[in-house]
């Protein structure tokens, strides 16, 4: 079984109604088994842009999709939970649904990169997938709990 990793955030509109109702959304999902949570991290926005406080958490799952299967159903569930697609990068959002993850696989596809460019970056996202998965490491063999010790 491949466990997938998913990153949520949200820093709009009720920012812990919008997780809580993606992750009920997820677990109630036909061919999603939603594993583990994270709790809610409070972070504050990329480039300090002049924007609400986030709320971040990272979600463990397995499920019968595909990778580009799973990217449809997340971003129809952003789209679901009033997402507005901007022209304006990181733009506040309800609710973002990044996938991490997806077991060892290595994804380069125009629509889908995998592991997220970011992640090995990113402290919201690093620090709560330590929480659920201490001893988790990237598809090249990397640590997780390295890569957030040299943030
Ligand atoms: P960032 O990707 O830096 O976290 P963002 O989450 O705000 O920024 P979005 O506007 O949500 O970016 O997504 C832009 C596009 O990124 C999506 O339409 C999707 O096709 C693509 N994408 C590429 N890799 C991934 C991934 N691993 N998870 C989710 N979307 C991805
Ligand atoms: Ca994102
Ligand atoms: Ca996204």
């Amino acid at each position: 079984m491949e466990l997938v990793y998913l990153g949520l955030g949200s820093n709009l509109n009720h920012p812990q109604h919008q997780l809580n109702k993606a992750l009920q959304t997820l677990a109630n999902y036909n061919g999603i088994k939603l594993h583990q949570v994270s709790s809610f991290y409070q972070t504050k926005p990329l480039n300090n842009a002049n924007q609400p406080d986030y709320l971040n958490a990272v979600a463990e799952l397995s499920c019968k999709y595909q990778p580009l299967e799973l990217l449809d159903i997340l971003q129809n569930i952003e789209t679901m939970q009033g997402r507005i697609r901007s022209d304006i990068r990181w733009s506040s959002r309800t609710l973002d649904l990044d996938l991490l993850l997806f077991g060892k696989r290595i994804i380069n596809h125009p629509r889908l990169i995998i592991p997220h460019y970011q992640m090995h970056l990113r402290h919201f996202v690093l620090q709560p997938l330590y929480e659920i998965a201490p001893n988790l490491s990237l598809p090249n063999g990397q640590k997780c709990k390295d890569l957030l010790a040299k943030l």
